[in-house]
This record gives C-alpha cells, structure tokens and sequence, in this order.
C-alpha cells in the first residue's frame, strides 16, 4: 500500500518542531511495509483533488498566516481540501493551520484573515500569550502537548471541540475547549511536536487514510511503542 502525506506551506508554516508529526506519520507507516510519499504544497504549487491521503498544516507567526490564507483563497486549495474532508479524508493541523481553517483570523495588526470555514469555528489575536503544556481528554483518550499561541479560537457549536482541557489553555483558556474535529479532520493547539508522544492519534490518521483510499476496513498492525508511551505517560504525570 502507499500513502501521500499533503504537508500544506511546510516551508512557511513549520515553527516548534511541528515538522516531527511528518516524520512520525512517514515512520510508522513505513514500519510497517507502507510506501509514504511526502508532497509539499506552498503558494508555487498546484494541488489538484486525490493527490493527498493525509493533509498536516502546521504553525506559524502573522506574517507567514497572511502570505498563506490568500493563497488558500486564490489558488483553490483551500476548496480542494474542504472537499476531500467531506469525503472522509483525514487531516491534522496546528495552532496557524488551525486558525487558517475556521471561518477567519484576526491578527493584532490588519485586517481578518479568511479562512476555508472547514471548522466551525473563529479566532481572534489576544494580549494573552497561552505558553505551556497542555493535556487534553478526547475520543482517543488523554493527548498531550505544548502550545505558544495568542489567537483565541472560539467554537461556533461546543460539540466540535476536539477534548477537554485538563491543563493548559486550549482553545482560548476560558471555555475548556481544545481543538475541534470534523470527520477526520483536527485543528488543535497542541505543538510539541505532537504525534510522537501521542501514538494512537498518528495510527488514527494512517488508518482512516487508508480506508478512505482504499475503500475497505484497515487493521494497522501494532508497533513497540514502549517509549513514545513512557514519553506519553512521563508528561501526563507531570503536567496533567
Ligand atoms: N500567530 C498565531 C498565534 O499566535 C499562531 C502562532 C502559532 O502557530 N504558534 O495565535
């Protein structure tokens, strides 16, 4: 089997080590026999329907946001990748990426940035830096990170949120919400980076990857993760 991960303005959108959940995604699927391309996609390139079996978007400052939000709008991107979530495909993003996929961003300086509108969901610039880790009850059970971010993110429906905060911020330090999920797609705040330390979240994606592409039930077979679950259970008893 092969698998194409979309990693969406890699160049720009990359800060606090959230590269690793690239190479995560890339390494598990290898170990176990699964062919991974990795596709980076930026303002020179074209992104056309089906050439993305995992999409991550990762962080980034203002500046690097607003190159990248009239590009999402411009090129069509941002339209692509909306209509392969519906169809199931799965996606992770964080913090900037996040940000870029709710309705909009609203930096301290300028105007609103707009976003795909793929989360029900809006953020606003803050004087608060939310630093720190952050652990967070979800369907997958407890997920741990660590998140710098001022953007307040406010969910348009609570159900969408993806865990709740046991400690940290999360979407915007007041509503215990984190994150938001729609079909296989995540926004979250949690940098760190965060699929290494959180195994069973990086198998979700490789899996519902998979089966969306290939059209059948897939059963990863497990792998010794011993240490990513030391590393896991190590920031839970410290921070959470
Ligand atoms: N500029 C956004 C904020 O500070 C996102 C920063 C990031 O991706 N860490 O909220």
């Amino acid at each position: 089997m092969k698998v194409t991960i979309g990693y969406l303005y890699g160049d720009l959108m990359n800060i606090y080590g959230d590269t690793g959940n690239i190479i995560t995604l890339k390494k598990r699927a290898e170990w176990r026999g699964i062919n991974v391309v990795v596709k980076n996609f930026s303002t020179a390139n074209i992104m056309k329907k089906n050439d993305v079996d995992i999409f991550f978007f990762g962080g980034g400052q203002d500046q690097q946001q607003s190159l990248v939000a009239s590009d999402l709008a411009s090129s069509g991107k941002g339209k692509i990748i909306k209509q392969e979530v519906e169809r199931g495909v799965p996606l992770l993003s964080v913090c900037g990426g996040y940000q870029l996929l709710g309705e909009y961003y609203k930096p301290h300086r300028g105007p609103k940035l707009p976003g795909i509108s793929l989360f029900p969901a809006y953020t606003v610039a803050s004087d608060d830096r939310m630093i720190g880790n952050i652990v967070v009850e979800t369907q997958f059970g407890k997920l741990v990170g660590f998140e710098n971010h001022s953007g307040k993110t406010y969910l348009k429906d609570g159900e969408y949120s993806l865990g709740i905060v046991i400690k940290g911020f999360g979407n915007n330090g007041a509503d215990t919400t984190e994150g938001c999920i729609y079909k296989n797609a995540i926004g979250c705040y949690m940098h760190g980076s965060l699929l290494p330390k959180n195994p069973i979240l990086a198998d979700w994606l490789i899996k519902k990857a998979l089966e969306v592409k290939y059209g059948k039930e897939i059963n990863l077979e497990p792998l010794d993760d011993d240490f990513e679950l030391l590393a896991h259970q190590q920031a839970i008893s410290r921070f959470g």
